[in-house]
């Protein structure tokens, strides 16, 4: 692959000091960045002036239901539960083809909106409906995205006294083995495309066995572990009945607090959980739009991170947050955090840092997340003569607190994967098209 140099913008680098270049360059070469510098930059075989734009590490996005595009709009006014009620039964008719029209229509959402690596989080599998989680991973390959599938799970079901329709309910040694065949997808080392995680949905919906042999099985194959904790303050009623504990007390028993996991939401924790967290190095995915919207609380993330737990940033599925879109929500992270009063509780550059580094953290990807030497290259591109930037010194900053935005290029592993804002290597509305049709199969109205 030839040198590629990206010469004339503001280089938000990441690095451990947050360095920045306002007037900077970036040089890939080979799937990899090379060199991040300003003044005289180097030779390449290509050059491409960056015209003044903010070049960001590719977004990262640590929580997602990507299938949940096709029924967006649905219990508009409906708390957690209500809400799954709601929607659970319409799942029921998910199969292959729908899945892969929700996922490009997902991903490439997220792509246009500076994202280079997409986790899913699925947990819908009725019977006979096979090829789900390939249908993602294909998504996300013709798009030219990284992605973390998951192979989500219940075995909780109402007829033995749990949440979870019978119907969504999978026989344990099905999801293990299941899991087992996905695992051979999973690329392991820097600059992996591919990736598989195992993510029992919820400690409600999943029985203390699954749990603790879902671990056993992700450790065997060095796959990392997700699931939702503390999302609603009913879960805490609920594993105290069920458990008599308290909802991050059950992920302890099962062997779910370590660092190779990752929990969604965590809204409700008290502060000596946060220090659980911390002290046993659990991520957390906050989803700040999809926990308004829901009407769950406010994750307390700055208490999170003055005590080092690892954070990054999720759009939550597409029922419960419309917009797959990163950027925005590292902007909702910043204004959330303020929301309790203090206008100093998390800076543009931090909630940057939530969705880049912060998402890399989380998913174990050291080679992810950063613009310096030596890691992929990923990056987002932004442009910064648009209307909304005018007036705006700091770039940075102005990019965060005016988001959303459309990116102007994205490179994954230093192929271009959006230019000019548009998809390089699919029809952004012939995926609309092909999601509409396959969404009318789950439609109210048809
Ligand atoms: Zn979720």
């Amino acid at each position: 692959m030839a040198r590629t140099l990206l010469e004339g913008g503001w280089i938000v680098t990441m690095d451990d000091a947050g360095t920045e270049h306002p007037d900077g360059w970036v040089l890939l070469d080979d799937g990899m960045i090379e060199e991040v510098g300003s003044g005289q930059p180097p030779e390449a075989d290509i050059v491409r002036g960056l015209n003044g734009a903010v070049v960001t590490p590719g977004l990262i996005n640590v929580h997602h239901h990507l299938c949940q595009t096709l029924t967006r709009a649905r219990a508009q006014e409906a708390d957690l539960l209500t809400w799954l009620q709601a929607l659970l039964p319409v799942w029921k008719g998910l199969d292959a083809e729908a899945v892969y029209a929700a996922a490009r229509t997902g991903i490439a959402e997220l792509a246009l909106a500076g994202c280079t690596t997409v986790f899913d989080h699925h947990y819908v599998f009725p019977r006979g409906a096979d090829g789900i989680v390939e249908a993602e991973v294909q998504a996300a390959k013709e798009l030219g995205v990284r992605i973390v599938a998951s192979r989500g799970s219940m075995d909780f079901g109402q007829s033995r006294g749990g949440l979870a329709p019978d119907w969504i309910v999978e026989d344990r040694d099905h999801v293990l083995a299941e899991t087992e065949r996905l695992a051979a997808l999973h690329e392991n080392g820097a600059g992996a495309r591919v990736q598989i995680a195992v993510a029992p949905c919820t400690a409600f919906t999943a029985t203390p066995e699954l749990m603790r042999e879902s671990a056993e099985l992700a450790r065997r194959h060095g796959l990392r572990l997700h699931t939702h904790l503390a999302e609603v303050v009913d879960e805490e009623r609920y594993c105290r009945e069920v458990y008599n504990c308290r909802p991050i007390e059950f992920l302890a028993e099962v062997g779910w607090l370590d660092h190779d996991v990752w929990c969604a939401h965590c809204v409700h924790l008290r502060e000596d959980e946060v220090e659980l967290m911390a002290t046993t190095k659990t991520g957390v995915a906050h989803c700040p739009t999809s926990n308004l919207r829901l009407g769950c609380g406010i994750a307390p993330v700055r208490t999170m991170l003055d005590r080092s737990v690892a954070v990054g940033l999720g759009v939550d599925g597409s029922a419960s947050n419309e917009r797959s879109d990163l950027l925005l929500e590292v902007k909702q992270a910043l204004l959330v955090a303020r929301a309790k009063g203090d206008p100093a509780a998390l800076t543009a550059r931090e909630a940057l840092r939530l969705g880049t580094r912060g998402g890399a953290h989380v998913l174990g990807r050291d080679d992810l997340g950063s613009l310096t030497a030596g890691k992929c290259a990923d990056l987002a591109v932004w442009r910064t003569d648009i209307l909304e930037l005018g007036g705006a010194d700091d770039l940075v900053a102005g990019l965060v607190l005016s988001a959303p935005h459309r990116v102007g290029s994205l490179y994954v592993g230093g192929e271009l994967v959006v230019d000019g804002g548009a998809l390089v290597r699919a029809e952004e509305l012939e995926i609309a098209g092909e999601h509409r049709t396959q969404a009318r199969r789950f439609s109210e109205r048809s």
